[in-house]
């Protein structure tokens, strides 16, 4: 099998990060096949070494990234008492152990990512990543002149939060609506629905398209999912 660095291995498993495993392995705290081991960047096997964190047994578990379309009408949680979850909707096994990269509004579809990855859910969404999220929207109403503009400004929501600058693309306009592509980089609370509704139009249909490099594989129907393939991991970073 493939043989990885233990820190490695121990980061992965949640035990936390390189310099704390560094930590816990210099005060003995780490185990290989029963022997204490200070050097964490020895290689391993997680397929047949017996590991021990404290004493407790680190059972390989390997990492997953699942690229969902999620389907209107689910919530992006792991639990929840009155609505099917995203999770609910991987068939098989108990996936307790995934979770949702970001949220969707019930009524939003699109490109959704599952992991148990932490550090990789951390890295897409800690302020000031700046991941571009890019929407596909049926819009009612009549946009202003200077939507485009006043998207690329940053604009106030109602309430008076401010947002930074989206790039607003407008696909067709009718008289009394609009479907349009817009990107931005936050997420804040129902943000994209609450930008149309600063400039005085409402999102009838909503849906992600793309999240950084990881585009909606077109393939996808509505509730379909699948895993990345290792370039769209890489691409990730
Ligand atoms: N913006 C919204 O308003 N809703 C979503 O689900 C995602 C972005």
């Amino acid at each position: 099998a493939k043989l990885m660095r233990l820190d490695k291995y121990l980061v992965e498993m949640n035990k936390g990060s390189r310099t704390q495993i560094k930590d816990a392995a210099k005060k003995g705290r780490i185990q290989v096949n029963g022997v204490p081991e200070k050097k964490t960047e020895r290689k391993i096997d997680p397929e047949t070494d017996e590991v021990t964190f404290d004493g407790q047994a680190v059972s390989y578990r390997a990492m997953e990234y699942i690229m969902l379309y999620k389907p209107q009408g689910v919530i992006s949680a792991t639990e929840d008492k009155r609505h099917r979850t995203v999770i609910d909707l991987l068939s098989g096994e108990n996936r307790s152990d995934l979770f949702p990269v970001g949220r969707l509004d019930i009524d939003t579809e699109g490109l959704l990512l599952l992991t148990n990855d932490g550090d990789l859910t951390h890295r897409l969404l800690a302020p000031g990543k700046h991941v571009d999220k890019v929407y596909f929207a049926r819009i009612e109403g009549k946009l202003p002149e200077t939507a485009v503009e006043q998207m690329a400004a940053g604009l106030t929501l109602t309430d008076g939060t401010p947002v930074m600058p989206g790039k607003l693309e407008i696909l067709k306009q009718w008289e009394k609506g609009a479907e349009i592509l817009l990107t931005i980089q936050e997420g804040k609370f129902h943000q994209v629905k609450r930008m149309f509704e600063a400039l005085g139009c409402q999102v009838v249909f909503l849906k992600r398209l793309s999240m950084g490099s990881l585009k909606l594989d077109p393939e996808l129907k509505p509730g379909e999912y699948r895993p990345l393939t290792e370039e769209e991991l890489e691409l990730l970073g």
